[in-house]
């Protein structure tokens, strides 16, 4: 697939096997239906108004009602293969083609009343151009669903926009954080609760809503190393998952080492138990080791017990390897739904700059990914220590970074110096 990347998060591909097919992985977006993303979509189709605008991804999958009312999208999806895509589009496109044949023939048949008409009665035909365009732009500030009456405490599983009524393109209303609380009063049928949020009646899409209660919170101490830090100047983190391994790993521990700077690396219990020695050399050198689970599965997917024996393997082989105990975990995908996070009690650590290098695998669109970014403080950045063109853009990066002025911190050091103490059962992704 050849690649675009787009303002507003947006992984936008080509097919190979046909450029007009724009192909939206929702995956990586929080939200597809908002304003702001709908503009980018209508941005993709004035430029190439043959496109073809496929929805794909996780966002997809579970809001597939609101994505498939979007007049944006052309075709939706949900989580399926490339190959499968490919196909997809095909039979659409088939289907189209007949479908346009048969408006064409309505089309002229309506012409020609209009103009029937337009010789009798001019303003009847003025009248409907003003419904026409009403309806390209409709209405967004009215409620929408049929709501059946509650009233309880739900918790958002993640950060949640808080809506004046119940569409993703009406004003937000304010945020709610991930595992707060709010009083649900009704349950729509079209994926929306009503909420009350300031004494106001608002609106929540009941995907990120539940009555289980969240994980008990514990602060975590952390251990911090003596090091020469300024609190009032910027600081950001670099962090590399899915390592160590023989090649890559080593390069980017000598570039860090030769300017004196550290990062965090979240290791997988695989991965240190085939180079213990290079788990342990990011340690020897001022870094900070956390787990990136023991097989890198996709615990959103586990039971509790199963999330549960993969991080015992994980923090057993850790406290093998550097001789004390585990105390910070990213998980993979940065997926952490309510069981993950009542299991893993630890700090979880998400990120807010995606280097996309896993994907990449090209020091320049690395660097131009990651500086998208303006300001990098309090950031934290994901970078994977297992691939050569990762270490190359890092012997950039580093030196780029430090020119700016920023200090390169481990996590647990920007969360000290930012002023945040770390809690079990929490997701961070940045300390600004
Ligand atoms: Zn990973």
């Amino acid at each position: 697939m050849a690649q675009k990347f787009l303002e507003n998060g947006y992984e936008i591909c080509e097919l190979e096997e046909n450029p007009n097919v724009v192909v939206v992985n929702t995956c990586t977006v929080t939200n597809i239906a908002d304003r702001k993303s709908r503009q980018v979509l209508r941005k993709v189709k004035e430029e190439n108004p043959q496109s073809i605008i496929v929805a794909v991804g996780c966002y997809v999958q579970v809001a597939k009602e609101t994505v498939e009312n979007m007049k944006e999208i052309d075709l939706c999806l949900g989580n399926v293969e490339k190959k499968d895509i490919v196909k997809k589009v095909e039979e659409y496109m088939k289907k189209n083609q007949k479908e346009n044949i048969e408006m064409q023939n309505k089309e002229t048949t309506n012409e020609e009343k209009i103009n029937e008409e337009q010789s009798n009665n001019n303003q009847t035909t003025n009248e409907e151009k003003n419904t026409e365009q009403q309806e390209t732009e409709p209405d967004y500030n009215v409620v929408l669903g049929n709501y059946i009456d509650v009233n309880e405490t739900v918790y958002a599983t993640t950060n949640v926009n808080i809506r004046a009524f119940d569409n993703a393109s009406c004003d937000k209303k304010g945020l709610l954080q991930s595992d707060k609380s709010i009083t649900r009063t009704g349950i729509g049928n079209n994926g929306w609760s009503r909420v009350i949020f300031n004494g106001e009646v608002t609106y929540v899409a009941s995907n990120y809503l539940t009555t289980e209660k969240p994980p008990e919170k514990i602060p975590v101490k952390v251990p911090i190393k003596n090091r020469n830090i300024d609190p009032l100047k910027p600081m950001v983190a670099l962090t590399f998952d899915d390592g160590p391994n023989g090649t890559a790993t080593p390069k980017i521990l000598d570039i860090l080492e030769k300017y004196n700077v550290v990062a965090t690396f979240f290791d997988l219990g695989t991965c240190m138990e085939n180079y213990p020695n290079i788990t342990k050399r990011e340690e020897q050198i001022g870094c900070e080791v956390g787990s990136h689970t023991y097989s890198h599965q996709n615990l959103n997917k586990l039971s509790g017990e199963e999330i549960q024996d993969d991080i015992s393997n994980a923090s057993r082989i850790y406290e093998k390897t550097l001789g004390h105990t585990l105390y910070l975990v990213r998980p993979p995908y940065g997926n952490a739904n309510v069981t993950v996070r009542r299991t893993l009690k630890y700090p979880l650590i998400g990120w807010d700059v995606d280097s996309l290098d896993w994907k990449t695998r090209d020091k320049k669109k690395i660097l131009e990914e990651v500086n998208k970014i303006s300001n990098f403080d309090g950031r934290i950045i994901l970078m994977h220590s297992i691939y050569n063109s990762t270490a190359e853009a890092v012997e950039e990066l580093v030196p780029q970074l430090l020119s700016k002025g920023y200090q390169l911190v481990t996590v647990s050091e920007m969360a000290k110096y930012k002023e945040k103490t770390l809690q079990t059962s929490t997701v961070y992704y940045n300390f600004r």
